[in-house]
């Protein structure tokens, strides 16, 4: 049997509904007075359907827009859920040979998003007015949509929430550690009171400073080992205490230990 997803309304008018089944992906609905957006669809049809089910049914509205955060098939292979509904990305969302095979895969008919932007754009719709930012560092089409007057943020995979034992720490997939720091360092800079994180539980501004400390540790952890005679082998036998204080991401090491290669492969050029 199926377990429905609930909405959880993180803002009046926005709701946040989080898979039972993948890594507690989000999905977000925004009502926007007589329409809405849906940031990000969840991977599984059955899933972003009962999404698709509660605007129709509860809200009883049409969905005008979605937003996909970033080219990962998690956050937007339920846009079959909502068919002809046209869709918003970054310039960069089909920028690789494996985002390509991904986004025009069998699993779902390839739609090539109506609006993209590079840099930044604002949108008004119904009552809302939001801005798209493109946040690269998880992935290079990683954007972010922050919402002025609510003062709330959709982040993508670019600030994942607490309590998943199997995420949280920040990762990089086909993006870079270096982009990711600069862009949750600029993400400091806004007024934001309610983060929507692409995976796991909403959350406030200190989930971006978390993820910030971990991936400046994880630097500098990289960066001095060869001053310290360190080799990466002596780095992934450290435990990742030495990295995080958040006792609930101890849970992860293998993603951990991806991070650190990845780390060592920009800052010493794959050398051991
Ligand atoms: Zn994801």
């Amino acid at each position: 049997m199926d377990i429905r997803l609930r909405p959880n309304e993180i803002h009046p008018g926005i709701y946040l509904f989080t898979s039972f089944k993948t890594l507690m992906v989000n999905s977000t609905v925004v009502d926007c007075g007589d329409e809405v957006i849906v940031v990000d669809t969840l991977l599984r049809k059955d899933e972003a359907t009962q999404v698709a089910d509660f605007i129709r049914e509860t809200l009883q509205k049409s969905v005008s827009w979605i937003i996909n955060t970033h080219w990962h098939k998690d956050h937007l292979y339920g846009n079959q859920a909502y068919p002809g509904v046209p869709t918003i990305a970054h310039e960069n969302y089909i920028h690789s040979a494996e985002a390509q095979k991904i986004l025009m895969g069998h699993r779902m008919p390839y739609q090539h998003p109506k609006l993209t932007f590079s840099e930044r754009m604002r949108l008004t719709i119904g009552t809302r007015h939001m801005e798209l930012h493109g946040a690269p560092g998880h992935s290079p089409d990683g954007l972010v949509v922050y919402l002025p007057e609510e003062k709330v943020m959709f982040t993508g995979d670019t600030v994942i929430g607490n309590g998943s034992r199997r995420i949280g720490l920040p990762y990089v997939h086909e993006g870079n550690w270096g982009r990711l720091e600069a862009t949750l360092e600029w993400l400091l800079t806004f007024n934001i009171e309610r983060i929507a994180p692409g995976h796991a539980k909403p959350g406030d501004k200190s989930l971006i400073q978390q993820r910030l400390d971990y991936t400046q540790r994880l630097r500098r952890f990289v960066q001095e080992a060869p001053l310290a005679n360190m080799t990466k082998a002596d780095l992934i036998a450290l435990p990742l205490t030495e990295f995080t204080h958040d006792g609930s991401e101890a849970m992860m090491p293998n993603l951990h230990h991806i991070n650190l290669e990845k780390m060592w492969a920009e800052l010493h050029n794959n050398t051991p």
